[in-house]
């Protein structure tokens, strides 16, 4: 049998902290706790977690500060935001600061254990195959390097960014749906009602980083009521 999930908590309110620890041991997984941002970047630093569930509102560093920065040195570290409900502008800042997923408090326990199932879960595709996505003669995606050159400059991608740019690679023949996407990227039982704004968000950032003009894409396209498409040469 493999070793537990080791998971890092970063919750100041300690019945929150308290709370994810139990269920998440009741859930098989192993966990260290911060109650602090700064204690929670230099435990999430030393790069010893399979998943960080990450609060937002922290005393010492933010949790968008942390996400940042967890980025800047690692682009696969798997992230879960711990977002306030009604604010959306955390959820999008978390998500295009480089997290995972998010989960919105108050959470029921079985979202927030399906959602962190998923994460771990990552990807059925791999991304160390040698591949290279043309979109046109000079805007190149190194997949295993998860980064392009795009027209002269050079962007670089997270892990679930450049699955993304893969998985639609793979099937440039048709539109590829959220939900379809919410499966085979993040994992997420098909059917399973979950209300998120995650695959959009990421669509968005990839956007971003490859289009000339995010708002009128050329390279990944919006086919209404049918999903996403990648267009290349
Ligand atoms: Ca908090």
């Amino acid at each position: 049998m493999s070793r537990k999930p080791h998971i890092l908590i970063v919750e100041d309110e300690e019945a929150i902290r308290s709370g994810l620890i139990d269920v998440l041991h009741y859930h098989g997984y192993t966990t260290d706790a911060a109650a602090d941002g700064r204690q929670g970047l230099e435990m999430a630093l030393s790069g010893k977690y399979d998943l960080i569930l990450l609060d937002v509102m922290l005393p010492g560093m933010d949790g968008f500060e942390i996400c940042n920065r967890i980025r800047v040195q690692d682009r696969e570290q798997p992230i879960i935001m711990l977002t306030a409900k009604s604010q959306d502008e955390d959820i999008i800042q978390g998500l295009q600061l480089g997290a995972d997923d998010y989960v919105s408090k108050p959470f029921s326990v079985a979202q927030l254990v399906l959602r962190i199932q998923a994460v771990l879960r990552r990807s059925r595709i791999g991304i160390e195959t040698d591949n290279t996505i043309m979109l046109c003669d000079d805007h190149h995606i190194d997949i295993r390097n998860m980064s392009g050159r795009l027209g002269g400059r050079e962007v670089v991608f997270t892990r679930r960014e450049v699955e993304i740019l893969q998985y639609l690679s793979m099937n440039t023949e048709r539109p590829v749906s959220r939900d379809e996407l919410l499966n085979k990227l993040w994992g997420y039982a098909k059917n399973l009602d979950l209300e998120t704004r995650t695959v959009d968000i990421h669509i968005a950032k990839i956007r971003r980083k490859i289009e000339a003009d995010p708002a009128h894409p050329r390279f990944l396209v919006t086919v209404r009521g049918a999903g996403y498409r990648l267009m290349v040469a």
